[in-house]
């Protein structure tokens, strides 16, 4: 198999929420593999700081800030980005948050901000950029789910809906577009070393939990996606469409 296979060169990236964490990492391995990078997140001053490190490593990038759960800024600022920069080729819908609180005192403002992060959000960003997709009949988009798209831990049941409501949107994504030409799968992470999971990080019980729960016996790294997100995003995957590829140190391989 010829590494071409693999290649990205010539095509550009979107990916939400990637001034950190996960989002970054599938950015620098998208880059990697020769794509042009549109960076997103809502602090400006992050996402600035982002596309300087990868600007200085020669990829070429761009900054686009803007709210995913906000309906009017997706359209402009992709309606912006297609005019001034370009097409876009592969979408990564990744920004996504949390909130622990025990179920029966979940504020219902928090319920809401999680779905709007974590599925609206999807929702509203592939609808903005997938008629031009449509239109070309060709176009990749990668949905970060989850571990929790089939599982529940205490405290963040909503969460657990909003991850395994991405995990059904992707395959009726697929169901809906892949006659167009398009793609759409999913990457469902387990425990990754973000700031998403300062709180966790910090708690040595729940590390000891971590690391005895996966059986690899560690976190993972957020460069760890990278891998995923250059084969279901290149022509490597031409034929996987709906799925949802774990990248979980076999977490969702045992009891
Ligand atoms: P993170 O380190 O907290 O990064 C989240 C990113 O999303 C930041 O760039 C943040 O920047 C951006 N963001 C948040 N809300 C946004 C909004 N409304 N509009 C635009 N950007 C927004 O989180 P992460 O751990 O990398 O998580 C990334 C994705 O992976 C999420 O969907 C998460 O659910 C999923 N995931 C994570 C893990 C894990 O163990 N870490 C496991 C499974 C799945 P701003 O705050 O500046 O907007």
């Amino acid at each position: 198999m010829s590494l071409t296979l693999f290649s990205l060169s010539g095509k550009r990236a979107l990916v939400t929420g990637s001034s950190r964490g996960i989002g970054f990492g599938i950015a620098e391995a998208l880059a990697s593999a020769g794509a042009s990078i549109i960076l997103n997140a809502r602090d400006p001053v992050a996402l600035g700081a982002a596309a300087e490190t990868l600007a200085a490593r020669g990829v070429d990038v761009k900054a686009l800030a803007f709210d995913v759960t906000h309906e009017e800024s997706v359209n402009e600022a992709i309606e912006h980005a297609t005019r001034e920069i370009g097409p876009i080729n592969i979408l990564v819908n990744n920004a996504g948050m949390q909130h622990r609180a025990p179920l029966e005192d979940f504020p219902l403002d928090k319920f809401n901000q999680v779905m709007a992060t974590n599925v609206t959000s999807a929702f509203l960003v592939s609808k903005a950029v997938v008629k031009s997709m449509i239109e070309r009949r060709s176009g990749r988009i990668i949905n970060i789910c989850s571990v929790m798209s089939d599982l529940a831990r205490p405290s963040i049941a909503p969460y657990a809906a909003s991850k395994a409501a991405i995990a059904n949107l992707t395959r009726g994504m697929a169901v809906d577009w892949a006659k167009y030409g398009l793609n759409i799968n999913g990457i469902a992470p387990g425990y990754i070393r973000t700031e998403l999971n300062e709180a966790l990080l910090k708690n040595a019980e729940f590390n000891t939990w971590v690391e005895k729960r996966t059986p690899m016996g560690r976190w993972g790294e957020p460069d760890e996606l990278g891998g995923a997100a250059v084969f279901l995003a290149s022509a490597a995957s031409t034929f996987v469409n709906g799925h949802i590829l774990y990248v979980d140190g076999a977490f969702t391989a045992t009891v």
